[in-house]
Formats: C-alpha cells, structure tokens, sequence
C-alpha cells in the first residue's frame, strides 16, 4: 500500500469516526496498518475534524518514528504502536472517549454479555484492564496503555473480541483495517449502552446461556459460520 493510500485509509476511518458521534472535539483516532512495510498512518494530534484532510495523517513506524508528515502524530501512537506489535491479526485502531462505553471504563468493570447483539461481535465479556499501576506511569503512560491492554488479553483471542476497555479512561477497538476498528468502536457503544439500560432495568442481570453466546459468535465468525451472503 503506498503512504497516500494509508493516509487516505485513515483519514476516510477518522472522518467516519466523527460522523457518527463518537468524538468531540479532538477526542479519538484511528490509524491503518501496513504490515508487509511496517508503518501505519495515523490522526495528527490535536487537529479539529472539520479541518483534517488526508495529508495530515502521519505515517509512523512500529518502532514510533515518523516517516511521513508534517504534524505531530495523535497523543496516543505509542499505544497503538503497541497493539500492532503484539496483535498479529489486526490492521486497524480506534480510540474513542464514547459516553457509555467509556462510563464502564471509569467504573472499571468489564461489560457482560447479556445478549445476542452484544455475542454476534465479541465472544464473551467485553474485558476490562487493569488499573495502570504508578510505576506505569511514570514509565511510559501511552505504551502502558497498550501493555494494559496486552495484558487484559493474556490468553484471549483479540480477534475473536475486538474490543477492550481501558480501566479509568475509555475503550480501544480494532479491526482487519482502520474501517472495520471504527465499525467495532461504534458496535461498542451501542453494546455499552444496552448493558447498561439491562442493569438499570434489572440490577441483579445475568449474562446470557454460554450455548447462545456461541452459536451466535459461531453464526457469524470462524469456519462453520453462514451469516450474510457468503
Ligand atoms: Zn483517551
């Protein structure tokens, strides 16, 4: 892929990002890997969405050099860089601070899978991380982030739950590309907000039959799955 089509990749999934809601302000980026070259292209920091074009975005490498741009890259590269490093499945990253899943974030609990919607994109919970711990911080707070998230998945399938959500901060998701780690990010919320509308209804809520969540995770993913047009 050359770096205009990156960038173009990555703007189209920002702007995305921006159309449907999930972002004030600044608040969000995505970026779209290349991994046959190693470099991805990214949301320049702190630049309104209103006046982003695709050659803002900045072309990094997995090592966190910029290889092409004129802006600085978003504030949250490193943790991005991280997720590339560690998930060999993925091709694309969304951040969002969205309301509801970022509200289960802050009360730092994963979100159970109360029903087939939520099972037909993740299988099983939404995991929450961990806290950062302070020497984390200290360290290096936006590759942390990514060890947070490494961690949250040790021995869990990221591709077969695109979606985490950072304990105290908001959620990352991700995708085959930058389009599909947008689409996850919107399914999200929308997964987010149900839970909690389930909670409030009923407090004392279950998740879902184990045999549901996977006949619906199996409909749609994996080698017997028959959902859509084949
Ligand atoms: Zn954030």
């Amino acid at each position: 892929m050359s770096y205009r089509d990156l960038k173009q990749a990555a703007w189209e999934a920002n702007m995305e990002l921006h159309r449907r809601g999930l972002v004030l302000y600044t608040w969000g980026n995505v970026s779209q890997l290349d991994r046959a070259r190693g470099v991805f292209a990214i949301k320049p920091s702190g630049v309104p969405y209103e006046r982003l074009g695709a050659d803002d975005m900045v072309v990094v490498d997995l090592d966190n050099e910029i290889v092409e741009g004129k802006l600085n890259p978003s504030s949250d590269t490193r943790t991005h860089t991280h997720l590339y490093r560690h998930f060999e499945v993925i091709g694309g990253v969304t951040h969002t601070h969205s309301t509801y899943a970022t509200a289960w974030a802050q009360a730092q609990q994963a979100i159970p899978c109360f029903g087939t919607t939520h099972a037909d994109y993740a299988h099983g919970p939404i995991p929450c991380t961990a806290v950062m711990s302070d020497a984390q911080i200290t360290r290096d707070y936006e590759e942390e982030t990514g060890v947070q998230i490494t961690d949250a998945f040790s021995g869990r399938d990221p591709g077969a739950t695109p979606m985490v959500i950072v304990a105290g901060h908001a959620p990352f998701t991700w995708g085959k590309d930058a389009a599909e780690s947008v689409y996850h990010a919107v399914v999200l919320e929308e997964i987010a907000r149900m839970a909690y509308l389930t909670k409030n209804i009923d407090p004392s809520a279950g998740p879902l039959k184990q045999e549901i969540i996977d006949k619906h995770y199996r409909r749609k993913h994996g080698k017997d799955a028959y959902y859509g047009q084949g």
